[in-house]
């Protein structure tokens, strides 16, 4: 504990990745390696107050390359890995799902697999203080009834080409502690939220949408619900399970900020009208649109586990974190700039619409 560690972190060019490799170097002072494939969701700018960094190194790679990944642990040798390279967009899974079950089901076993063959090369307290911490979502837990919570004994009951890839790569993560007694940890995360978004998700594309005086499109009814999550509250969780966790174990990490979708867009309205008033008011943008097939209806966490055994808390309000989004948004157009006009992905977006 309070230890520098070497830590190879995959998908660290991604909204939760850069916000998590960002307060492992820039915070804790921790070694990092940031493994990643810079698919369209990728932002490197995310990383770039660690340019020339020493404790920082990118490599661009694929997690699904057994070579690359290999290579990579021999030379960097981590003393921990964090997990999170994935393909992450529901509304991308159910057009294209072959993408979702290589990288996130194939790269998940290539990375368990690296990661084991280096752990058996270690030797006494590295072998003992080896951990792989493999990040997830709720969404493997299905929909729940109104007023119902997740715990860490849900039944899994993934609907979505999305969900039922990472519950796959959870099933894979506890195996090979199970088999080949890789420590292994798990977490389970609901909705995040914060800076450096990309804006196909809910709350980037509506604040963009609202900065341009487009249409607000909310999917159905509005009245879907969402446990949403700071971003930087999310990354504090994952080192809090990396150090603390019980090897084996499973983590549910939610910000106690259960918003249905329409509150969620009319929250963004009111900090629209707060931060620029002469533009508003923003709720006349809001325009409702078919819903998404298999839309769950709700999703919340009980993070109770991970309160009291590891003493990690969300600690972000969501209705004030949500307007200094929304400022950070304003304040950073040389980020999302390029990715909303295509420039940076050479793909124009759609309106999708949901988180
Ligand atoms: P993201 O889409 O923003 O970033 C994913 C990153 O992984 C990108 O930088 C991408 O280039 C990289 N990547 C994709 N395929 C790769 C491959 N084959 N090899 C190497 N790198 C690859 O995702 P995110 O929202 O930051 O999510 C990160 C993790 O957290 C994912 O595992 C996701 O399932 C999980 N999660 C996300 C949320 C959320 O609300 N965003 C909630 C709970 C859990």
């Amino acid at each position: 504990k309070g230890k520098s560690r070497r830590i190879l972190v995959t998908g660290g060019c991604g909204f939760i990745g850069s916000a998590l490799v960002l307060h492992l170097v820039q915070g804790l002072g921790h070694e990092v390696a940031t493994l990643d494939a810079l698919t369209y969701a990728a932002n490197p700018i995310s990383l770039a107050p660690l340019d020339g960094d020493p404790r920082h190194r990118l490599v661009t790679g694929d997690i699904c390359d057994p070579q690359a990944v290999h290579a990579l642990f021999s030379q960097f040798r981590p003393d921990a890995v964090m997990h999170l390279a994935a393909e992450s967009h529901v509304d991308r899974s159910i057009t294209d799902p072959g993408a979702f079950i290589r990288t996130n089901v194939v790269g998940t076993q290539v990375m368990l697999d690296g990661a084991r063959t280096h752990w058996e090369s270690l030797t006494g307290e590295a072998r003992d203080a080896f951990r792989f911490l493999h990040v997830s979502t709720d969404e493997v837990y299905g929909s729940l009834p109104p007023d119902g919570f997740f715990t860490e004994e849900s039944r899994y009951d993934p609907r979505s080409p999305y969900s039922a890839s990472k519950a796959a790569s959870d099933h894979l993560a506890r195996a090979w502690h199970e088999t080949y007694g890789l420590p292994v940890l798990v977490t389970n995360c609901s909705n995040n939220y914060g800076p450096r978004h990309f804006p196909e998700k809910l709350i980037p594309l509506m604040i963009l949408n609202a900065l341009e005086g487009r249409p607000l499109p909310v999917y159905g009814d509005g009245l879907n619900e969402r446990d949403w999550i700071h971003v930087e509250d999310h990354a504090r969780g994952l080192v809090a399970v990396l150090e603390s966790g019980k090897l084996g174990e499973t983590y549910l990490l939610g910000g106690r900020s259960v918003r249905n979708n329409l509150a969620v867009v009319n929250a963004l309205c009111a900090a629209f009208d707060r931060l620029l008033p002469d533009h508003g008011p923003h709720e006349r943008l809001i325009s409702f649109v078919a819903d998404r097939p298999g839309h769950d209806r709700r999703y919340a966490i009980d993070p109770g586990k991970a309160e009291h055994e590891i003493g990690w808390v969300p600690t972000k309000n969501f209705e004030q974190a949500l307007e200094d989004t929304v400022q950070w948004y304003l304040d950073n157009e040389a980020w999302w700039r390029p990715i909303r006009e295509g420039r940076y992905t050479g793909e124009r977006l759609g309106l999708g619409v949901s988180a």
